[in-house]
């Protein structure tokens, strides 16, 4: 099976990740942030420059597969994060001289960027919102507010956040939100870790922000348009957090599918037994649908036609395929499987977020249900 594109550029984005991020994988994933020089090792190589529209973006499902078929979901994550989930906004709806401020910077990894959309009570209903930006009389802002569970949080050098201009209105919904570019540098912003069971690598942080002051050109787009813009930005959020898991999923079933043709019972594979065998050949099968799918959506992506339907039913799909391909990796591993150190633990724990990072599975559901 093959993606919409050239061979030859799957070929080089695993030459790359071969050289640029497995060989320091394990290390990131213990000091739970990927390295200054990893980013950059990654950005000179053009991981960060594969275009986010358009028929390029073809490229760009390619290189979250196969980031996703690197093992490490926090890695992936993090890279997701910066590359697309983060940088959509600003290349979506950012102003050619917000992206000349920062789009050097994130392709040539050196300056990380993350989303700082989450909040305590606004995760899966983001009309609780209460982070603030109150207009400083100079036509810029002073923001004020706790971001929650922002992956890149302690390496970030540019935040993407969702905030209300002035008081929350009851009632209001998302009704004078905006989306602002804040520098990680600037007066009034603080990190602290928020350790997770898995992604330790995508670095998850609580980000303070205490009268931030803001300058008036880092207010992305047009405020009354924000809620058209998160629309927008959290369906391709959905695909590439699908696409990511995907190849997640690849992985998965690769490493059980080894395990089982290789480890012996009873002086036979454990892949003798019909039960494994079978149980692998459904992975497979669910992997060769979803995959497919995941290409469908890349191509509505990438002609401008994806619907909040096929990105959640992608979302859905393939991060809860990644669960149950772990929880069978674990298994046929035995003992083994369930050490702390082992690759099937690590899937196993990072699958998890999956279906709650980028909305969790029961607002796909919902989304998917409504149309
Ligand atoms: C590892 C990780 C990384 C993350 N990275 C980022 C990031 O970089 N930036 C960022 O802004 N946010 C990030 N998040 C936050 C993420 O987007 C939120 O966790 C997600 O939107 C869900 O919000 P919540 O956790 O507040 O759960 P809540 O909204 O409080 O929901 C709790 C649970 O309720 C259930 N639920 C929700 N809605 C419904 C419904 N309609 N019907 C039935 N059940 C429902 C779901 O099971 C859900 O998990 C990250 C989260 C994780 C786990």
């Amino acid at each position: 099976m093959s993606a919409p594109t050239a061979v030859d550029v799957r070929a080089r984005i695993r030459e790359v990740l071969a050289r640029d991020v497995l060989p320091y994988a394990g290390q990131w994933e213990r000091q739970r942030h990927i390295s200054a020089t990893g980013w950059r090792d990654m950005g000179r190589a053009g991981l960060f420059s594969h275009p986010h529209t358009g028929p390029g973006f073809l490229d760009s499902a390619v290189l979250l597969e196969e980031l996703g078929n690197t093992g490490y979901a926090g890695i992936r994550a993090a890279v997701g994060v910066h590359a697309y989930m983060a940088a959509s906004y600003l290349e979506m709806f950012g102003s050619p001289e917000q992206r000349a401020a920062y789009r050097p910077g994130m392709l040539a990894g050196t300056t990380v960027a993350a989303l700082a959309i989450s909040e305590d009570a606004a995760g899966s209903d983001l009309r609780r919102l209460s982070t603030v930006a109150t207009p400083d009389g100079t036509g810029g802002y002073r923001v004020t507010g706790v971001k929650r569970h922002v992956a890149n949080g302690s390496r970030a050098g540019l935040f993407v956040v969702l905030a209300r201009i002035g008081e929350p209105v009851a009632g209001s919904g998302l009704t004078g939100a905006a989306l602002l570019l804040v520098d990680a540098g600037l007066p009034g912003v603080t990190r602290e870790p928020e350790p997770m069971i898995g992604w330790h690598a995508a670095d998850v942080c609580r980000i303070g922000l205490t009268d931030v002051p803001v300058a008036g050109n880092r207010l992305i787009g047009r405020p009354e348009r924000t809620l058209l813009y998160l629309m927008q930005a959290l369906n391709m959020e959905r695909m590439v957090a699908g696409l990511l898991a995907v190849g997640g999923v690849m992985h998965c079933v690769d490493l059980v599918d080894r395990f089982a043709r290789s480890h012996q019972i009873k002086d036979a594979p454990l892949s003798a037994n019909q039960s494994v065998r079978h149980r692998i050949a459904d992975l497979r099968a669910q992997l060769d649908l979803v995959r497919q799918y995941g290409y469908h959506a890349a191509r509505s992506h990438s002609r401008g036609e994806l619907d909040v339907r096929t990105a959640s039913v992608l979302k859905l799909q393939a991060t809860e395929l990644a669960v149950s391909a772990a929880q069978t990796c674990v298994q046929f591993h035995g003992a083994r499987g369930y050490r702390e150190d082992s690759a099937a633990a690590r899937l196993y724990r990072d699958a998890m977020a999956g279906t709650i990072a980028a909305g969790a599975s029961e607002l796909m559901r919902e989304m998917i249900f409504e149309g």
